[in-house]
Parts: C-alpha cells; structure tokens; sequence
C-alpha cells in the first residue's frame, strides 16, 4: 500500500515544514474520531491523515519518502495501528479512547501523537512537542523571558538516559544481530515472501542493556514535568511559533531529544492595533487644534512621544510617526506608528462660544 501522503495532506511535493504542520492540525481536528462517532471511514482517514504525518513530519522519513515513496517501515500497512498503537505506554497518553467513544482533548491528542505515540521506534530520536503560551501585548514590544512547564520524556537519571542498570551495558539484540528488523517469512498466492519487521525486543535500535534499568525499564526515559525557560523575542506576532532546539521528547536510550514548539497566542491590547510591523491608533482633536494647528501627545509602544498638528487638519487625517512601530523580528529596526486624528465637533457650546461661531459664520 503505497499511498500519496501529499495527497492525503492536500499539499503539493514543494510544501514546507510549516505547510505539513497546518494540515495536519487542520485534517486531524476536522476528522478527529469524536465528531464522526460510529463512522469507520473517518477512523480509517483519521489513521491516514496520521500516518501521513508522520511520514512527512520527520526529515529524515520525508527524505525516504520523497526518493522512494515509502519511509521503509514495515509496519505500515497491514495494522493499520499508526498513531493508535500507543502501546508502547510512553509519554501516558491513553488511546482508549477511541475506542470507548469517549471525549479526547484535542490538546492531548496533539500531544500524544507528537510525543509518546509514536509508532516507528526505528528512528530513536525522542519525539516533538508543541504547547501554547499566551504572552501580553507589551512582551512582543520589550521581549520576555517566560518559564512555562511541559509534560514531556526526559532522560531517567537513574541510568544517565541509557537504559542500562547501573553496573551494566547495553549489549548487540540477540533477537536480530543488532540489525534492528526481523525477516518473517510468510506464504501467499504468489509465493513464499519475506518480510523485514522491526524487531520487537530492541525496537530497531540493534542494542538492548544487558539488565534493563529498574527506573525506567530500560528505556533510559521518563515521562515527567520539565520546566523550560522561553526567551521570546521582541517582534513576535500572535500565532507564530517557536521552536526550543532539544526540548522536545529525550530519545530511546540516549539517543537525541526531540524540538519543542511553542506556538505563541498574544492577548490583545485595548489602545494599539498592530499591522505588521506598524501600529495604529486613533486620537481626537478639537476643532481649534484643527483649525490653528497644534501640539498633542500620542501614546506609542514606546512611550508617549509629540506629535504635531499642522493648522488645518481634516478629521480622517493620518500621521506617521517613524519608527515607533513594533520591533521587527530578529532585526534592530522598528516598524512605524500611524495616528489617524478625528475631529471633534462640540455637541454643547457656551453661550460666548456660539456667539463666536456664530460671528465666524457671518464671516465666511
Ligand atoms: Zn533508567
Ligand atoms: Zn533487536
């Protein structure tokens, strides 16, 4: 069975890392088991869409696939398990619940699939995980500096991460020769045919220990809360993401971690509307100011600056202010500030005001 993950996706062979992530999301939440309840077809698309990710996800897979269009798992097709397989009983996500009905988080989901789920051991490295923060407006303008805490694997301290009991090494499989895969024979309509299957006792590794850590059964993991310190640069906009290199699920048995991404949600402010790299605000004048011209105050992201009113203002009008803009990612330079001026006219006059008014309309 080879099918088209691109296809499945909805992506074309040029889309990018990013482009994958987003259909995923967007095709997993659409087809996630609990809005199709009873309906098997969605099951089964749901796996597709899984094992489709998984295929693409992984760079190195992603190669595989590309040149040979298949990522040379064994596993596969036949099962159909994929992403369900969750058996292995790392990162403690329970799949149960598909099968029960029951309802499952999607925000668990994301993070069963992307970290303990994962279906492949043969590529040791530790699994990615994605969470949220919600900053304020102000960290995008300065820049912050967040802890958060993750739920994540991380290597058992027990065993340093290589699964072995202390005192003890990790030894060649003797299930398959430190080869990682298992050749099973099987007889069908065409004849005797060979399967290479991953081999159940090393997971592909080729290397079990010789006595498997007490702690973490020789895994050399730990499913555990970690506590990560973000640093989220000045400029982010909301829905950007972030990626913290090795901060994702610690690998089998010392092998490498996987990425954290953390995908940033910014709280909204009340007196500035960012658009792009510029922020926008409105500000009233009176009709005097707009007529003679004058002095206001404007309130930026960097403090409150002068803005002058030439005489003769129209209410609409918009000013920029250079540079006062946000801070554009990774680089020294600032966005600008616009100030769009409204003129006020006075519903209620004094009596020496309308007089005045009222003189000036003689005038003109
Ligand atoms: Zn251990
Ligand atoms: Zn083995």
């Amino acid at each position: 069975m080879a099918s088209d993950y691109y296809k499945i996706l909805g992506l074309s062979r040029s889309a990018s890392a990013d482009d994958i992530k987003q259909a995923y999301r967007k095709l997993s939440k659409e087809w996630h088991p609990d809005k199709h309840k009873g309906d098997k077809k969605a099951v089964d698309k749901f796996k597709e869409i899984n094992e489709a990710y998984e295929g693409l996800n992984d760079p190195k897979k992603k190669q595989m696939y590309d040149q040979f269009g298949s990522t040379g798992s064994g596993a596969g097709s036949g099962s159909g398990a994929g992403g369900f397989g969750g058996g292995q009983g790392f990162g403690g996500f329970d799949f149960s619940g598909f099968a029960g009905g029951q309802r499952v988080d999607v925000g668990d989901l994301f993070e069963g699939f992307f970290g303990g789920g994962r279906k492949q051991p043969r590529e040791e490295r530790g699994g990615d995980r994605e969470v949220e923060i919600g900053i304020d407006f102000t960290d995008t303008v300065t820049g912050a500096r967040k802890e958060m805490q993750i739920k994540k694997l991380r290597a058992c301290d027990m065993c340093s991460g290589s699964g072995a009991e202390k005192g003890s090494k990790l030894i060649t499989c003797p299930d398959c020769g430190g080869t990682g895969q298992i050749m099973k024979t099987a007889q069908s309509f065409f004849g005797t045919i060979q399967q290479a299957m991953q081999c159940p006792r090393c997971k592909s590794s080729g290397k079990v220990p010789e006595k498997a850590c007490s702690k973490c059964s020789g895994e050399g993991r730990i499913s555990d809360v970690a506590k990560i310190t973000l640093d989220i640069p000045a400029g982010i906009d909301d829905g950007q993401t972030l990626r913290v290199r090795g901060e994702g699920d610690a690998g089998r048995q010392g092998a490498p971690a996987g990425e954290l991404y953390v995908h940033v949600r910014v709280r909204a402010d009340a007196r500035f509307t960012r658009e792009g790299d510029d922020i926008r605000t409105v500000t009233s004048i009176n009709v005097p100011d707009a007529i003679l011209g004058s002095e206001i105050a404007a309130e930026t992201v960097h403090g409150s600056t002068t803005l002058k009113i030439p005489a003769g203002t129209q209410s609409g009008q918009v000013f920029r202010i250079k540079q006062k803009g946000m801070p554009v990612l990774n680089t020294s330079r600032f966005g600008d500030h616009y100030v769009t001026v409204t003129v006020e006219i006075p519903a209620k006059l004094s009596r020496e005001e309308r007089k005045l008014v009222e003189e000036w309309k003689r005038l003109s």
